[in-house]
């Protein structure tokens, strides 16, 4: 069938198989051209695989490493007889493990509730069946709106919420392309709690103690997971929101995985990355018109980085390499240092109050944004044919 993009607010609900194939396969490429990685990861579970930063640390793994991959996700395939395309981390990932076995990598994708007992246990398995048997790296890189306890059953659902006062800000209706303001209410504490127990750290623990136990961690084992901080400019919406309140939980349990895994001789921490578009990112108020001038800015002055370039830095100049892990004085890694540099951020905050709909698309680099959005899922990639009838089924 011919597949067009079907945009509805912050989500795109078809997806291109040859796109989203095409844009795994300049990952690669991209990855195999920068080179090997030395002393990297043998065997590594990632979960969170199938889009954005997930994606990009799965790549870095196989393709700079030469590392074993268990991929988890919760992805949707192809409904042939109804015509609707998978979704593009079901095709990003068929691409991706076509692409790894003809290098005679293992992999393994586990399509399901990562927050489930069945499906760690279903991870376990597909550790145990690879070479080494255990994992020596766990990238923890889950965005999802609920959860639902393993234990009790309780379903908790996550807010974008502020905490404390409402607050009113400039913001982008990205399907209209106009400037807009935009009230962002206050949460309450069952809110703030259940956002906390979704994006929190709490799952993540869970992960490493059940690979723990079954005697799944290799020794030196490295753990961590991703965060944001971002400018002032939107603390009331990230960091001292209701996201953000779950991301210091998560910070909160990398100390207690990094003492768990020193039995191992091996650590656990926060990565805090920078803002990039993603299919979770793009939900958040607010920041995608960030985004749209961060963009315009980081790629004026030659730092702008995707998903992957900032996992192979991370990877490549802080991980492995022979290097060391530069932390903040919190104890986290900052590969947000470019985003937060001092002449970007006085850079956006000249441009921020000045942006209307007129000149959105000069002042800042909205059509970026929009590309980048439309890019996530398969549209808009260099040498594919659209007009082209394609099999929507893919097998992961
Ligand atoms: P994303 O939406 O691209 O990816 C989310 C991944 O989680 C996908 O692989 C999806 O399949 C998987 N997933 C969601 N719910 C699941 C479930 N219940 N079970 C199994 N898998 C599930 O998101 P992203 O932007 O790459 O975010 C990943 C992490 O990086 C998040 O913790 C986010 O806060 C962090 N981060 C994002 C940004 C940004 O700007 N996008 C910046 C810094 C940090």
């Amino acid at each position: 069938m011919i597949v067009q993009p079907k945009v509805k607010g912050f989500l795109c609900v078809t997806a291109h198989p040859a796109g989203c194939a095409a844009n795994v396969d300049e990952q690669i490429l991209r990855v195999e051209k920068s080179g090997a990685i030395s002393g990297g990861c043998k065997s590594a579970l990632i979960i969170g695989a199938s889009t954005g930063y997930g994606l990009a640390s799965r790549i870095c793994a196989a393709f700079g490493c030469g590392a074993s991959t268990v991929g988890v996700f919760f992805e949707r395939g192809a409904d042939a007889e109804r015509g609707r395309p998978a979704s593009a981390g079901w095709y990003n990932t068929a691409e991706f493990t076509k692409r790894a076995r003809e290098k005679n990598l293992y992999v393994a994708n586990i399509n399901g509730d990562a927050f489930s007992d069945e499906i760690k246990a279903k991870a376990i398995e597909a550790i145990k069946k690879s070479p080494l048997g255990k994992v020596d790296l766990i990238v923890y890189s889950l965005a999802s709106p609920r959860r639902t306890d393993p234990k009790t059953g309780a379903v908790y659902k996550s807010v974008l919420k502020t905490v404390g006062e409402e607050f009113l800000s400039k913001s982008l209706d990205t399907d209209r392309g106009e400037v807009c303001q935009a009230k962002i209410p206050a949460a309450n504490e069952q809110e703030v709690f259940e956002t906390v127990k979704t994006m929190g750290g709490d799952d993540w623990e869970l992960w490493v103690n059940a690979l723990d136990e079954a005697g799944a961690i290799a020794e030196g084992c490295v753990s961590l997971a991703y965060s944001y901080i971002g400018p002032s400019l939107t603390y009331p919406i990230y960091r001292e929101g209701t996201i953000g309140m779950a991301k210091k939980d998560l910070e909160k349990a990398a100390e207690r995985i990094d003492a768990a895994l020193k039995i191992h001789r091996g650590k656990a921490f926060v990565s805090v990355n920078k803002a990039i578009v993603t299919q979770a990112s793009s939900a958040i108020p607010v920041v995608p018109l960030y985004l749209s001038i961060l963009y315009a800015v980081m790629k004026k002055n030659g730092t702008h980085e995707d998903a992957l370039d900032q996992i192979y830095r991370l990877f490549s100049q802080q991980l492995y390499n022979g290097n060391c892990l530069d932390f903040d004085d919190d104890g986290r890694v900052r590969i947000d240092n470019l985003e937060l540099s001092e002449d970007v951020q006085n850079e956006i905050m000249k441009i921020w109050p000045t942006v209307t709909s007129q000149n959105l698309t000069t002042v800042t680099d909205f059509d970026s944004y929009k590309k980048e959005f439309l890019k996530l899922f398969g549209f808009g990639m260099d040498g594919v044919d659209y007009d082209a009838d394609v099999d929507i089924c893919a097998e992961i």
